[in-house]
């Protein structure tokens, strides 16, 4: 029986871990695959107090810094339920190989990925062009022509905000109308160097072998193809929490996020969540550490007012 158990070895899941451990408690941490999103990162700018590194740099930090504490780390594994015991007043987490591992508290950081376009190209240029993160790929195109694709809030939050940057953004929206709030649409529409496109479907993204140069799709209402030579797109077609597996048990929002309070309560007792697959805004590695280490000061808080 574990005191903390973390699911989830992304940066949350990480921070959660040290914060637990260097309180002296019984800590576990079970991942599907320790690193999580920011082992598909490329240039990373933004982590405060490290000018740039590489996703693979710092996940091998933070391995290294979660193993300098006692925790036990599981990888490999992948949670398929979570759920408050009542016999026995522990959290049961079960796996997908058949195990069950009971804790007194349990911190949820599963994260979150990224919808695809599903076209071809998509995978080869992912960090040669293909971006899905403006707040942190958006400066790596300064001065270049960029797509977004997606007119929901994400994406013309999105293209207002690499058209401060960038040459000239076009957002290709598939459906005939966007569906921004009213007032980001009116604020994309001021700004000369944006294009919106409706009825667009993305086909393609094509390179050079090392970075994209151009996008084709094809215009729904008319059936014909265009192609548009630029540097980056950004893909903004939602961002997907990984919390199927917590579906009836725990609550979530419309979008399947989880709900936390301040503390990174949910709606189990004992159970906290933090990171990407929470409700909480703004999804960054330095946000998701944070909420890691506040997940586990208010699991830690919990679990010195149980009785014993
Ligand atoms: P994740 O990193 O998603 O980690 C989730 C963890 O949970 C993984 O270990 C996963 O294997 C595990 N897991 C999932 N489901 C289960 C399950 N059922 N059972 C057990 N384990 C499970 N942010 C920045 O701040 N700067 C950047 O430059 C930046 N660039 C990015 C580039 C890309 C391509 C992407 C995809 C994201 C980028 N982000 C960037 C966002 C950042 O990576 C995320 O905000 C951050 O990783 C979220 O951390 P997390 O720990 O909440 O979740």
């Amino acid at each position: 029986v574990y005191d903390f158990l973390v699911v989830g070895g992304g940066p949350a899941g990480a921070a959660a871990a040290i914060y637990a451990a260097r309180k002296g408690i019984n800590t576990g941490l079970v991942a599907d695959q320790f690193g999580g999103q920011v082992s598909d990162t490329l240039a990373i700018e933004n982590f405060i107090s490290v000018k740039a590194t590489q996703g693979p740099k710092l996940v091998a930090s933070l391995e290294e810094h979660v193993r300098d504490y006692d925790v036990d780390i599981m990888s490999g594994n992948k949670a398929s339920q979570v759920k408050r015991n009542e016999e026995t007043g522990l959290i049961d987490v079960s796996l997908a190989n058949g195990a069950v591992l009971s804790s007194k508290t349990v911190v949820l950081a599963t994260g979150a990925r990224w919808r695809e376009m599903d076209v071809p190209g998509e995978h080869e240029y992912r960090g040669k062009g293909v971006a899905y993160c403006p707040h942190c790929d958006g400066p790596l195109f300064k001065g270049k022509r960029v797509a977004v694709i997606g007119g929901g809030n994400s994406g013309i939050e999105a293209a207002i905000d690499l058209a401060g940057l960038v040459e000239h953004v076009t957002v290709l929206e598939f459906a005939d109308r966007l569906r921004a709030d009213d007032v980001l649409v009116r604020k994309a529409n001021s700004l000369s160097n944006i294009t919106i496109i409706t009825h667009a479907q993305t086909t393609e993204v094509l390179g050079d072998g090392k970075r994209v140069t151009s996008l084709s799709y094809t215009d729904r209402s008319t059936g014909e193809n265009h192609e548009l030579a630029l540097a980056g797109i950004f893909v903004q077609i939602g961002l997907m929490p990984n919390s199927e597996f917590l579906q009836g048990d725990i609550e979530l929002t419309n979008r399947g996020e989880i709900i936390v309070g301040s503390r990174g309560e949910t709606s189990i007792a004992g159970v906290f969540a933090a990171g990407d697959v929470t409700d909480s805004p703004y999804k960054q590695i330095i946000i998701a550490m944070g909420s890691g280490a506040t997940a586990a000061l208010g699991a830690f808080d919990y679990l010195i007012r149980q009785d014993v």
